[in-house]
């Protein structure tokens, strides 16, 4: 996506990596090991589909193996090339690094337009692939853990499981070879939602922080700001129908495949998925004026830029026109180097990607300790919570009533009170744990340094500074 003149995605993530260790203590030979990408191995298979052999090319690529299993995406679009799936296997890295989650980086990708094939078609080319990457242990529960990106779901990753597990039938674990299955198959509650629900607890934080909020000239809450997102697939979605509906901020420009959408007032973000999902794109959508060159809406005013779509859409060519003050990267990738450096002398605040939509990796994770331990999270301790917090209002209730105090306890208390917490509150309570304590880690860095000027630089420190660690305690 990247345009004419600029660096290939691989080669933007390498500059965000070089301007950050320009302000460490690394050994340059050990700089290097943490920059290059460790392998990528390339499949063709050949697939019969329609009554004739179709051959596609993926890639499997591994960053880094500092810790074991490696982690990260599978995506299947026509973009897939070596370089993007290098380029996000070095994020995964970083990434994993900054939330602490015990994984190396990787990424897959299959050179592939999913809307071409239909559902019998793509399970057999998923599964093709699949077998390809098992054999040579890319995919393994101890060794790389897929998940799913652009272009994949959790009803890819229930065929990955199964075919690992046909493989493999005697692998206690094999649930644990791949996250974002669906809950049937091996799921966690809450995996689904969770890089929008990321975005979200990420701009909460944000918000608690009033000087990060004057550096990006905004006051107040969320309630009421403006939100241009680009791309309603599933983190773009999940991000603006929480902010919109939990946090109160207007959505005032959707952009899509098909064009944008333009609303001032704020749009029912589920109503313009429905429609989406109804007719195959936003044009004739009744929520907002339909902008036939969407991208444009990207230079709209608005407080609040989310692109959620792919990487390079904010290049040399618009990253002089952006008027948003505060960009938060929910898609991996979406800023170019480039336009990174004009972004920044403008003043202008960006939530870096590695941290941002981090919440997808930070759930995967969960899902894997899962599948491990063989146990849903919540089910030994739930009722006894309950049962705990029962005695307290019952003694309540009673003192109140035994010296006629004449208490009595909103229903709308004792309900929540009472409730145990079950999978989802706590994966929710463990993702909002972990992107609070991830900013801290960026802003401690930030605000201690005068050399470290914005927060992505003082992210891939924190990261590269982990990954270094772990490096030198193996002797390296
Ligand atoms: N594909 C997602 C990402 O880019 C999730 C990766 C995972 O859960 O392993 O972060």
């Amino acid at each position: 996506m990247a345009v004419k003149g600029e660096p290939s995605f691989r080669e933007s993530v390498d500059l965000m990596f070089n301007r950050a260790v320009a302000h460490m203590d690394l050994s340059p030979g050990l700089e290097e090991k943490i920059r290059v990408c460790n392998s990528t191995y390339t499949v063709r298979f050949g697939v019969r589909l329609r009554g004739q052999i179709q051959t596609f090319t993926g890639y499997r690529s591994v960053h880094s193996e500092h810790m074991e299993p490696v982690k990260g995406g599978i995506r299947f679009a026509t973009s897939v090339n070596q370089d993007e799936v290098e380029a996000l296997a070095a994020l995964m890295t970083f990434k994993c690094a900054l939330v602490e989650t015990p994984f190396g980086g990787s990424k897959g990708g299959l050179c592939i337009d999913p809307r071409e094939y239909d559902e019998h078609e793509l399970e057999l080319i998923t599964r093709r692939f699949a077998y390809e990457l098992i054999k040579r242990d890319l995919i393994n529960p101890a060794q790389n853990v897929p998940a799913p990106d652009m272009g994949t779901g959790e009803r890819e990753m229930a065929w990955i499981v199964d075919q690992y597990k046909r493989m493999n039938t005697t692998d206690i674990n094999g649930a644990a070879c791949v996250t974002g299955k669906p809950i049937n198959a091996g799921g966690i509650q809450g995996r689904t939602e969770a890089t929008g629900r990321g975005i979200q607890y990420a701009l909460r934080e944000f918000f608690r922080h009033k000087d990060d909020m004057a550096a990006a000239k905004l006051a107040g809450t969320l309630d009421g700001k403006t939100v241009i997102v680009q791309g309603l697939g599933n983190v773009g979605y999940h991000a603006a129908e929480f902010l919109s509906t939990e946090d109160g901020a207007r959505i005032t420009g959707i952009i899509e495949r098909d064009g944008g959408l333009w609303n001032p007032k704020g749009m029912n973000v589920q109503a313009v998925f429905d429609w989406m999902r109804a007719n195959g794109g936003v044009a004739g959508c009744p929520e907002g004026k339909h902008v036939a060159d969407g991208a444009k809406l990207l230079e709209e005013d608005c407080d609040i830029l989310i692109p959620a779509a792919m990487e390079g859409v904010i290049n040399l060519s618009n990253a002089k026109q952006i008027k948003a003050s505060l960009i938060i990267e929910a898609a991996n990738g979406p800023i170019t180097a480039g336009a990174d450096d004009i972004l920044r002398k403008k003043g202008v605040i960006i939530i870096p990607d590695l941290y941002a939509n981090a919440g997808g990796v930070t759930v995967s994770y969960f899902e894997w300790v899962k599948n491990l331990s063989h146990i849903r999270f919540g089910r030994m301790q739930r009722r006894q919570e309950e049962a705990r917090h029962q005695i307290l209002i019952d003694e309540l209730e009673r003192l109140s009533a035994d010296k006629g105090l004449g208490w009595s306890l909103s229903p709308g208390f004792k309900d929540q009170y009472l409730r145990g917490a079950g999978e989802l509150e706590l994966v929710r309570s463990g993702l909002d744990d972990t992107m609070r304590a991830a900013y801290q880690s960026i802003s401690n860095v930030w605000h201690s340094r005068n050399d470290v000027t914005d927060m992505r630089m003082a992210a891939y420190i924190v990261a590269i500074e982990r990954v270094a660690a772990s490096y030198r305690s193996k002797g390296l």
